[in-house]
Protein backbone atom coordinates (compact mmCIF):
# COMPACT_ATOMS: atom_id res chain seq x y z
CA UNK A 1 0.00 0.00 0.00
CA UNK A 2 1.18 3.15 -0.95
CA UNK A 3 1.80 5.53 1.88
CA UNK A 4 2.19 8.98 -0.05
CA UNK A 5 3.64 12.26 2.19
CA UNK A 6 3.20 12.98 5.69
CA UNK A 7 0.49 15.70 5.03
CA UNK A 8 -1.98 16.80 2.16
CA UNK A 9 -2.07 20.00 2.15
CA UNK A 10 -5.62 22.09 0.41
CA UNK A 11 -3.21 23.38 -2.31
CA UNK A 12 -2.34 19.75 -3.11
CA UNK A 13 -6.11 19.51 -4.31
CA UNK A 14 -6.79 20.09 -7.86
CA UNK A 15 -8.77 23.08 -8.84
CA UNK A 16 -10.08 21.76 -11.91
CA UNK A 17 -11.52 18.94 -10.60
CA UNK A 18 -12.68 20.17 -7.02
CA UNK A 19 -14.37 22.97 -9.78
CA UNK A 20 -16.29 20.02 -12.08
CA UNK A 21 -17.26 17.97 -9.00
CA UNK A 22 -19.00 21.51 -7.52
CA UNK A 23 -20.79 21.86 -10.61
CA UNK A 24 -22.11 18.33 -11.03
CA UNK A 25 -23.12 18.37 -7.26
CA UNK A 26 -23.54 21.60 -6.40
CA UNK A 27 -22.43 23.15 -2.78
CA UNK A 28 -21.62 22.66 -0.19
CA UNK A 29 -20.78 19.67 -0.79
CA UNK A 30 -17.88 17.26 0.98
CA UNK A 31 -15.62 15.80 -1.03
CA UNK A 32 -13.70 12.49 -0.11
CA UNK A 33 -10.65 11.12 -1.38
CA UNK A 34 -10.41 7.50 -0.31
CA UNK A 35 -6.78 7.16 -1.81
CA UNK A 36 -5.77 9.70 0.42
CA UNK A 37 -7.48 7.52 3.40
CA UNK A 38 -5.34 4.22 2.26
CA UNK A 39 -2.29 6.54 2.18
CA UNK A 40 -3.18 7.65 5.79
CA UNK A 41 -3.76 3.86 6.89
CA UNK A 42 -0.49 2.66 5.27
CA UNK A 43 1.34 5.13 7.21
CA UNK A 44 -0.06 3.99 11.01
CA UNK A 45 0.54 1.01 9.79
CA UNK A 46 4.69 1.25 8.64
CA UNK A 47 4.83 3.43 11.97
CA UNK A 48 2.91 1.24 14.41
CA UNK A 49 3.59 -1.86 12.90
CA UNK A 50 3.42 -4.14 15.71
CA UNK A 51 0.61 -2.36 17.38
CA UNK A 52 -2.93 -3.23 16.80
CA UNK A 53 -4.86 -0.35 14.69
CA UNK A 54 -8.36 0.71 15.24
CA UNK A 55 -10.09 3.47 13.33
CA UNK A 56 -12.36 5.72 15.79
CA UNK A 57 -15.27 5.66 13.78
CA UNK A 58 -16.83 8.70 14.76
CA UNK A 59 -14.46 10.86 12.65
CA UNK A 60 -16.40 10.10 9.69
CA UNK A 61 -18.69 7.00 9.14
CA UNK A 62 -19.68 7.30 5.70
CA UNK A 63 -19.98 4.20 4.09
CA UNK A 64 -17.11 4.83 1.13
CA UNK A 65 -14.91 5.90 4.23
CA UNK A 66 -15.71 2.85 6.59
CA UNK A 67 -14.95 0.56 3.12
CA UNK A 68 -11.93 1.59 2.46
CA UNK A 69 -10.41 1.74 6.28
CA UNK A 70 -11.68 -1.85 6.76
CA UNK A 71 -9.93 -2.86 3.49
CA UNK A 72 -6.63 -1.87 5.24
CA UNK A 73 -7.08 -4.09 7.80
CA UNK A 74 -7.62 -2.66 11.26
CA UNK A 75 -10.55 -2.70 13.38
CA UNK A 76 -13.34 -0.16 15.17
CA UNK A 77 -13.93 1.92 17.76
CA UNK A 78 -17.18 2.63 17.74
CA UNK A 79 -19.01 5.31 20.10
CA UNK A 80 -22.50 4.36 19.97
CA UNK A 81 -24.47 1.32 18.80
CA UNK A 82 -25.52 3.28 15.56
CA UNK A 83 -22.19 3.08 14.69
CA UNK A 84 -21.18 -0.38 15.99
CA UNK A 85 -24.32 -1.23 13.42
CA UNK A 86 -22.85 0.85 10.87
CA UNK A 87 -19.42 -0.74 11.18
CA UNK A 88 -20.84 -3.97 11.18
CA UNK A 89 -22.62 -3.14 7.40
CA UNK A 90 -19.55 -1.94 6.07
CA UNK A 91 -17.89 -4.89 6.64
CA UNK A 92 -15.86 -5.01 10.00
CA UNK A 93 -15.22 -8.22 11.47
CA UNK A 94 -17.68 -8.40 14.79
CA UNK A 95 -14.52 -9.65 16.78
CA UNK A 96 -12.39 -6.16 15.58
CA UNK A 97 -15.23 -3.68 16.49
CA UNK A 98 -14.74 -2.45 19.76
CA UNK A 99 -17.84 -0.55 21.37
CA UNK A 100 -16.77 2.56 23.69
CA UNK A 101 -19.93 2.81 26.31
CA UNK A 102 -20.16 6.50 27.67
CA UNK A 103 -22.98 6.73 30.05
CA UNK A 104 -25.00 4.39 27.08
CA UNK A 105 -28.79 4.79 26.86
CA UNK A 106 -30.49 1.15 27.55
CA UNK A 107 -31.16 0.99 23.98
CA UNK A 108 -27.52 1.08 23.28
CA UNK A 109 -26.60 -2.22 25.77
CA UNK A 110 -29.76 -3.96 24.55
CA UNK A 111 -28.25 -3.81 20.86
CA UNK A 112 -24.52 -4.42 21.84
CA UNK A 113 -25.10 -7.24 24.00
CA UNK A 114 -27.32 -8.58 21.26
CA UNK A 115 -25.01 -8.02 18.82
CA UNK A 116 -22.16 -9.58 20.80
CA UNK A 117 -23.78 -12.59 20.82
CA UNK A 118 -23.74 -12.95 17.24
CA UNK A 119 -20.76 -11.05 16.47
CA UNK A 120 -17.69 -11.31 19.69
CA UNK A 121 -17.59 -7.44 19.66
CA UNK A 122 -15.64 -6.13 22.53
CA UNK A 123 -17.51 -4.04 25.11
CA UNK A 124 -15.53 -1.14 26.83
CA UNK A 125 -17.00 0.05 30.12
CA UNK A 126 -15.91 3.56 31.81
CA UNK A 127 -18.05 3.21 35.13
CA UNK A 128 -18.91 0.38 37.61
CA UNK A 129 -22.74 0.92 36.98
CA UNK A 130 -22.30 -0.04 33.05
CA UNK A 131 -20.68 -3.60 34.14
CA UNK A 132 -23.94 -3.80 36.46
CA UNK A 133 -26.20 -3.08 33.38
CA UNK A 134 -23.96 -5.71 31.57
CA UNK A 135 -24.51 -8.06 34.03
CA UNK A 136 -28.20 -7.66 34.07
CA UNK A 137 -28.42 -8.43 30.13
CA UNK A 138 -26.74 -11.41 30.20
CA UNK A 139 -23.83 -10.40 28.67
CA UNK A 140 -20.99 -13.21 28.18
CA UNK A 141 -19.04 -11.24 25.38
CA UNK A 142 -15.16 -10.04 25.88
CA UNK A 143 -15.03 -6.85 28.00
CA UNK A 144 -12.13 -3.76 28.29
CA UNK A 145 -11.85 -1.26 31.05
CA UNK A 146 -11.19 2.34 30.27
CA UNK A 147 -9.33 4.28 32.86
CA UNK A 148 -9.42 7.60 33.38
CA UNK A 149 -5.95 8.39 33.06
CA UNK A 150 -6.15 11.79 35.35
CA UNK A 151 -4.13 13.32 32.20
CA UNK A 152 -5.63 14.69 29.25
CA UNK A 153 -4.48 16.56 25.65
CA UNK A 154 -5.93 18.32 23.40
CA UNK A 155 -6.30 21.33 20.89
CA UNK A 156 -8.86 22.53 23.11
CA UNK A 157 -10.26 22.11 26.53
CA UNK A 158 -13.36 20.77 24.80
CA UNK A 159 -12.00 17.44 23.23
CA UNK A 160 -9.70 16.83 25.90
CA UNK A 161 -11.35 13.72 27.42
CA UNK A 162 -8.17 11.99 29.62
CA UNK A 163 -8.92 14.10 33.25
CA UNK A 164 -12.35 14.65 32.31
CA UNK A 165 -14.46 12.95 35.21
CA UNK A 166 -16.82 11.76 32.48
CA UNK A 167 -14.79 9.50 31.14
CA UNK A 168 -13.12 5.95 32.04
CA UNK A 169 -12.90 4.63 35.62
CA UNK A 170 -10.23 7.07 38.14
CA UNK A 171 -7.08 4.91 37.25
CA UNK A 172 -6.88 4.19 40.84
CA UNK A 173 -9.81 2.15 41.51
CA UNK A 174 -9.42 -0.26 38.18
CA UNK A 175 -7.48 -3.44 39.53
CA UNK A 176 -10.69 -3.34 41.69
CA UNK A 177 -12.98 -2.92 39.23
CA UNK A 178 -11.23 -5.42 37.07
CA UNK A 179 -11.01 -8.65 40.03
CA UNK A 180 -14.65 -8.07 40.55
CA UNK A 181 -15.22 -8.26 36.49
CA UNK A 182 -13.51 -11.19 36.33
CA UNK A 183 -14.88 -12.52 39.79
CA UNK A 184 -18.81 -12.36 37.96
CA UNK A 185 -17.35 -14.73 35.44
CA UNK A 186 -16.60 -11.64 32.68
CA UNK A 187 -14.37 -12.13 29.87
CA UNK A 188 -11.92 -9.15 30.22
CA UNK A 189 -9.82 -8.67 27.24
CA UNK A 190 -8.26 -5.31 27.88
CA UNK A 191 -7.64 -2.06 29.02
CA UNK A 192 -8.32 1.16 27.48
CA UNK A 193 -7.69 5.33 28.05
CA UNK A 194 -8.24 8.00 25.45
CA UNK A 195 -6.22 11.35 26.18
CA UNK A 196 -8.21 13.83 24.22
CA UNK A 197 -7.54 14.92 20.66
CA UNK A 198 -4.48 16.23 19.25
CA UNK A 199 -1.53 15.11 19.94
CA UNK A 200 1.04 17.08 18.66
CA UNK A 201 5.04 17.36 18.76
CA UNK A 202 4.38 19.71 22.07
CA UNK A 203 2.28 17.34 23.17
CA UNK A 204 4.19 14.40 23.48
CA UNK A 205 4.97 14.43 26.80
CA UNK A 206 1.58 14.40 28.00
CA UNK A 207 1.10 10.92 25.45
CA UNK A 208 3.83 9.73 26.98
CA UNK A 209 2.82 10.29 30.63
CA UNK A 210 -0.36 8.79 29.40
CA UNK A 211 0.73 5.70 27.86
CA UNK A 212 2.89 4.90 31.26
CA UNK A 213 0.59 5.36 33.73
CA UNK A 214 -1.27 2.61 31.18
CA UNK A 215 1.49 0.37 31.87
CA UNK A 216 1.54 0.07 34.92
CA UNK A 217 -2.22 -0.53 35.14
CA UNK A 218 -1.50 -3.36 32.72
CA UNK A 219 0.99 -4.64 35.01
CA UNK A 220 -0.53 -4.28 38.05
CA UNK A 221 -3.82 -6.07 36.57
CA UNK A 222 -2.02 -8.80 34.90
CA UNK A 223 -0.70 -9.51 38.57
CA UNK A 224 -4.04 -9.53 39.96
CA UNK A 225 -6.29 -11.46 36.96
CA UNK A 226 -3.90 -12.96 35.45
CA UNK A 227 -3.85 -11.99 31.56
CA UNK A 228 -5.08 -9.29 29.00
CA UNK A 229 -4.82 -9.76 25.78
CA UNK A 230 -4.44 -5.67 24.88
CA UNK A 231 -4.04 -2.34 26.31
CA UNK A 232 -5.54 0.70 24.06
CA UNK A 233 -3.81 3.84 24.19
CA UNK A 234 -6.29 5.70 22.55
CA UNK A 235 -6.13 8.08 19.44
CA UNK A 236 -5.89 12.04 19.13
CA UNK A 237 -2.71 11.67 16.73
CA UNK A 238 -2.99 15.64 15.31
CA UNK A 239 -3.15 16.82 12.06
CA UNK A 240 -1.54 20.14 10.86
CA UNK A 241 -4.79 22.58 10.47
CA UNK A 242 -2.37 25.62 9.31
CA UNK A 243 -0.14 25.10 6.35
CA UNK A 244 2.88 25.89 8.34
CA UNK A 245 2.19 23.38 10.41
CA UNK A 246 4.53 20.77 10.36
CA UNK A 247 2.70 16.45 9.96
CA UNK A 248 3.18 14.59 13.06
CA UNK A 249 6.26 12.21 13.40
CA UNK A 250 4.74 9.33 13.26
CA UNK A 251 7.57 7.27 13.78
CA UNK A 252 8.55 9.33 16.88
CA UNK A 253 5.11 8.75 18.35
CA UNK A 254 5.22 5.30 17.72
CA UNK A 255 8.82 5.49 19.48
CA UNK A 256 7.77 7.20 22.37
CA UNK A 257 4.73 5.25 23.09
CA UNK A 258 6.60 1.80 23.41
CA UNK A 259 9.33 3.03 25.40
CA UNK A 260 6.68 4.80 27.58
CA UNK A 261 4.78 1.55 27.85
CA UNK A 262 7.29 -0.51 28.38
CA UNK A 263 7.29 -4.40 29.25
CA UNK A 264 3.69 -5.39 28.91
CA UNK A 265 2.19 -8.90 28.22
CA UNK A 266 0.00 -7.67 26.09
CA UNK A 267 -0.57 -5.83 22.44
CA UNK A 268 -0.27 -2.50 22.18
CA UNK A 269 -2.97 -0.65 20.51
CA UNK A 270 -3.53 2.80 19.16
CA UNK A 271 -7.03 3.87 17.72
CA UNK A 272 -6.91 7.37 16.13
CA UNK A 273 -9.75 8.82 14.16
CA UNK A 274 -8.69 12.10 12.91
CA UNK A 275 -5.43 11.13 11.62
CA UNK A 276 -7.33 8.40 8.46
CA UNK A 277 -9.78 11.44 7.06
CA UNK A 278 -8.98 14.43 8.24
CA UNK A 279 -6.59 15.12 5.03
CA UNK A 280 -8.63 13.68 3.08
CA UNK A 281 -11.37 15.69 2.56
CA UNK A 282 -12.24 19.35 1.51
CA UNK A 283 -15.59 20.91 1.97
CA UNK A 284 -16.87 22.79 -1.16
CA UNK A 285 -19.21 26.07 -0.75
CA UNK A 286 -19.64 28.81 -3.16
CA UNK A 287 -19.59 32.41 -2.63
CA UNK A 288 -23.07 34.26 -2.84
CA UNK A 289 -22.47 37.64 -0.80
CA UNK A 290 -19.77 39.81 -0.90
CA UNK A 291 -20.04 42.80 1.26
CA UNK A 292 -17.37 45.52 2.27
CA UNK A 293 -17.22 46.65 5.82
CA UNK A 294 -14.87 49.25 7.64
CA UNK A 295 -12.73 46.15 9.67
CA UNK A 296 -13.28 43.49 7.09
CA UNK A 297 -14.64 42.60 3.58
CA UNK A 298 -17.12 39.60 5.17
CA UNK A 299 -17.38 37.19 1.94
CA UNK A 300 -20.38 35.60 2.39
CA UNK A 301 -20.51 31.47 1.38
CA UNK A 302 -23.38 28.18 1.26
CA UNK A 303 -21.57 26.61 4.19
CA UNK A 304 -21.94 27.60 7.56
CA UNK A 305 -21.53 26.00 11.31
CA UNK A 306 -24.40 23.35 10.40
CA UNK A 307 -21.88 22.08 7.48
CA UNK A 308 -19.12 22.55 9.52
CA UNK A 309 -19.00 23.42 13.33
CA UNK A 310 -15.04 23.07 14.10
CA UNK A 311 -14.41 26.36 13.70
CA UNK A 312 -17.33 27.74 15.51
CA UNK A 313 -17.42 24.81 18.15
CA UNK A 314 -13.54 24.32 19.07
CA UNK A 315 -12.21 27.72 17.68
CA UNK A 316 -10.52 25.56 14.96
CA UNK A 317 -8.59 26.88 11.93
CA UNK A 318 -9.42 25.32 8.43
CA UNK A 319 -7.56 26.67 5.73
CA UNK A 320 -9.77 28.66 3.07
CA UNK A 321 -8.73 28.51 -1.01
CA UNK A 322 -10.09 30.19 -3.72
CA UNK A 323 -10.89 27.94 -6.57
CA UNK A 324 -11.52 30.64 -9.28
CA UNK A 325 -9.78 29.57 -12.65
CA UNK A 326 -7.82 33.16 -12.20
CA UNK A 327 -7.25 33.53 -8.38
CA UNK A 328 -3.64 33.42 -9.04
CA UNK A 329 -3.90 36.69 -10.86
CA UNK A 330 -6.19 39.16 -8.71
CA UNK A 331 -4.94 41.00 -5.81
CA UNK A 332 -5.90 39.68 -2.31
CA UNK A 333 -8.01 40.80 0.24
CA UNK A 334 -8.19 40.36 4.54
CA UNK A 335 -11.46 38.61 4.28
CA UNK A 336 -13.73 36.78 6.93
CA UNK A 337 -15.82 33.86 5.63
CA UNK A 338 -19.03 33.49 7.50
CA UNK A 339 -21.84 31.39 6.72
CA UNK A 340 -25.60 31.52 6.24
CA UNK A 341 -26.89 30.83 9.92
CA UNK A 342 -27.96 33.53 12.34
CA UNK A 343 -25.37 32.93 14.84
CA UNK A 344 -22.02 35.20 15.51
CA UNK A 345 -19.80 32.34 15.61
CA UNK A 346 -21.48 31.38 12.20
CA UNK A 347 -17.55 31.96 10.54
CA UNK A 348 -15.40 29.28 8.92
CA UNK A 349 -12.37 31.89 8.78
CA UNK A 350 -11.34 35.39 10.21
CA UNK A 351 -8.79 37.49 8.52
CA UNK A 352 -7.95 35.42 5.94
CA UNK A 353 -5.98 36.71 2.74
CA UNK A 354 -7.96 35.68 -0.17
CA UNK A 355 -8.08 36.64 -4.13
CA UNK A 356 -10.31 39.41 -4.50
CA UNK A 357 -13.63 37.49 -3.65
CA UNK A 358 -16.43 37.71 -6.26
CA UNK A 359 -19.89 36.52 -5.97
CA UNK A 360 -19.95 32.92 -7.66
CA UNK A 361 -16.19 32.17 -6.61
CA UNK A 362 -15.51 28.23 -5.55
CA UNK A 363 -13.85 28.30 -1.63
CA UNK A 364 -12.55 24.69 -0.51
CA UNK A 365 -12.09 24.20 2.89
CA UNK A 366 -9.47 22.37 4.02
CA UNK A 367 -8.96 19.21 6.45
CA UNK A 368 -12.64 18.68 6.48
CA UNK A 369 -12.38 14.59 6.36
CA UNK A 370 -12.35 14.41 9.71
CA UNK A 371 -15.14 15.56 12.33
CA UNK A 372 -16.98 17.67 9.04
CA UNK A 373 -19.85 15.91 7.54
CA UNK A 374 -20.25 13.63 11.13
CA UNK A 375 -20.99 17.07 13.03
CA UNK A 376 -23.58 18.68 10.60
CA UNK A 377 -26.80 19.79 11.94
CA UNK A 378 -30.36 21.21 10.82
CA UNK A 379 -29.63 24.10 12.99
CA UNK A 380 -31.65 26.94 10.90
CA UNK A 381 -33.47 23.97 8.99
CA UNK A 382 -30.43 24.06 6.74
CA UNK A 383 -30.87 20.67 5.01
CA UNK A 384 -27.30 18.78 5.75
CA UNK A 385 -25.07 18.96 2.26
CA UNK A 386 -23.87 16.38 -0.20
CA UNK A 387 -20.88 14.04 0.08
CA UNK A 388 -19.02 12.61 -2.92
CA UNK A 389 -16.37 9.98 -2.83
CA UNK A 390 -13.65 10.28 -5.25
CA UNK A 391 -10.96 7.29 -5.95
CA UNK A 392 -8.62 7.75 -8.43
CA UNK A 393 -10.38 8.83 -11.93
CA UNK A 394 -13.91 7.87 -10.63
CA UNK A 395 -16.46 10.00 -8.43
CA UNK A 396 -19.14 8.09 -6.80
CA UNK A 397 -21.93 10.03 -4.88
CA UNK A 398 -21.92 8.64 -1.22
CA UNK A 399 -24.55 10.72 0.77
CA UNK A 400 -27.07 12.89 -1.27
CA UNK A 401 -28.25 16.26 -0.31
CA UNK A 402 -30.84 17.04 2.42
CA UNK A 403 -33.66 18.24 1.79
CA UNK A 404 -36.32 20.32 3.64
CA UNK A 405 -38.77 17.62 3.42
CA UNK A 406 -36.09 14.99 5.10
CA UNK A 407 -36.41 17.29 7.84
CA UNK A 408 -40.48 18.01 7.62
CA UNK A 409 -40.63 14.26 7.45
CA UNK A 410 -39.62 13.66 10.89
CA UNK A 411 -42.76 15.63 12.56
CA UNK A 412 -45.81 13.88 13.65
CA UNK A 413 -47.83 17.08 14.83
CA UNK A 414 -50.30 17.74 12.46
CA UNK A 415 -53.33 20.70 12.52
C1 LIG B 1 -12.75 10.49 19.59
C2 LIG B 1 -12.04 9.33 20.11
C3 LIG B 1 -10.92 8.83 19.45
C4 LIG B 1 -10.32 9.46 18.24
O1 LIG B 1 -9.82 10.74 18.42
P1 LIG B 1 -9.05 11.42 17.21
O2 LIG B 1 -8.63 12.74 17.72
O3 LIG B 1 -10.02 11.54 16.09
O4 LIG B 1 -7.92 10.55 16.85
C5 LIG B 1 -10.35 7.68 19.95
N1 LIG B 1 -10.84 7.06 21.04
C6 LIG B 1 -11.91 7.51 21.69
C7 LIG B 1 -12.41 6.78 22.87
C8 LIG B 1 -12.54 8.66 21.27
O5 LIG B 1 -13.62 9.11 21.92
Amino acid sequence: MRSGPAVRRLSDWDAERLRALAGEYETPLYVLDLDRVRENAARLRAAFDAEEISYAAKANTTRPVLETIESTGVGAECASAGEVERALAAGFGGGDVRYTAVNPPDEDLDYVVQAATEHDLIVTIGAADTLDRLAERGFSGRLCIRANPGVGAGHHEKVSTGAAPKFGVPLDRVPELASEAVDRGFDLVGLHAHAGSGISGEDLQAHRELVARMGDLARTVIDEVGRLEFVNVGGGLGVPYREDESPLDLEAVAAATREAFGDVEATLGIEPGRYFVADAGVLLTRVNTVKPTPETTVVGVDAGMTTLVRPAMYDSYHAIRSLAPDAGARETTSATVAGPICETADVLGEDRSLPDPERGDLLAVGNAGAYGYEMSSNYNSRPRPAVVAIDGETARPAVRRETVADITELETWSK
